[in-house]
């Protein structure tokens, strides 16, 4: 059986970036929180812990002064009670989230209405939502248009699929042109993420089996297994090696391996292992 691994794959800047950030701040200045996950992948926050750095779910459970922020991001209400409350903060939203969430700021303040292509639910939507301001949504379907103001912006969730995003664009501008004004569209999926997408498809097309490893809550992770799935191989997602069935192997002779944006090397490591 042949392995091969994505030629891209695993830790992005973003997420190296966040991990020394807060391992620097527990270093320097002794143990600290994040306010919700780090990065979204259970390993690398167990290891964290380890480090002094630890998850609380909301500012009230914050013991101590210095409060991280996550590679995804906060609504600006969210760093306006953390700086009110006089919590010193280690800013880790990731430079893409941040020029997204800079965009949304000033489509929302210049009179558009914005549509953010993403999960409504990521915490990185709802940051990117809350600098929009009040005249904001996002989906991942077309929404109904039709009552809203004639001026839109659209962007995307850092994470989502270029050619899901091409297509949304493209249903929108055929279905709905005429009711715009003016029309701004903003292409904010971060390089990491078309990088690891383009080498998941290639190696998933010549490949009889693949891995996608990565946290169950990773979001880019997810969209790589579905990128691999849509080729028609068959396609698993596993956080870790432990979870490997043997009997998946039965008949299969090329294997292919990705991994989400925030999974380690050590995880990709021991799965390369296992399976070997
Ligand atoms: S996936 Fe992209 S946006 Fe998200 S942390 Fe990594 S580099 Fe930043």
């Amino acid at each position: 059986m042949e392995i091969e691994k994505a030629s891209a794959m695993g830790f992005c800047f973003g997420v190296k970036r966040a991990i020394e950030l807060v391992e620097r701040a527990a270093r320097e200045r002794g143990p600290l929180q994040t306010l919700g996950a780090l990065v979204h992948n259970r390993q690398v926050v167990d290891r964290l812990t380890s480090c002094g750095v630890s998850v609380a779910a909301n500012l009230g459970e914050v013991q101590g002064n210095i409060v991280a922020i996550a590679s995804h991001g906060v609504e600006p209400e969210t760093m306006e009670q953390v700086k009110a409350r006089g919590f010193e903060v280690v800013d880790a939203t990731c430079p893409f989230v941040r020029k997204a969430q800079v965009v949304a700021k000033r489509l929302g303040k210049a009179g558009f209405w914005v549509l953010v292509f993403g999960d409504a639910a990521h915490p990185e939507v709802r940051g990117v939502l809350g600098y929009a301001g009040e005249n904001a949504s996002a989906s991942l379907e077309i929404p109904r248009l039709d009552t809203l103001p004639s001026r839109l912006g659209i962007l995307c969730q850092t994470t989502q699929n270029q050619e899901r995003f091409a297509e949304f664009l493209v249903q929108v501008i055929s279905q709905k042109f005429a009711m715009f004004s003016e029309l701004r569209i903003f292409n904010t999926i971060c390089d990491a993420t078309s990088r690891h997408q383009a080498a998941a498809l290639e190696l998933a097309e010549r490949v009889d089996l693949m891995f996608v490893i990565g946290g169950e809550d990773s979001a880019n992770t997810k969209r790589l297994a579905r990128i691999c799935a849509d080729t028609g191989v068959t396609t698993f997602h596993i956080e870790t090696a432990a979870e490997i069935d043997p009997r998946w192997l039965e008949g299969h002779r090329r294997v292919g391996i990705t991994a989400g944006a925030s999974t380690p090397d050590e995880v990709i490591d021991e799965v390369v292992a296992a399976l070997a």
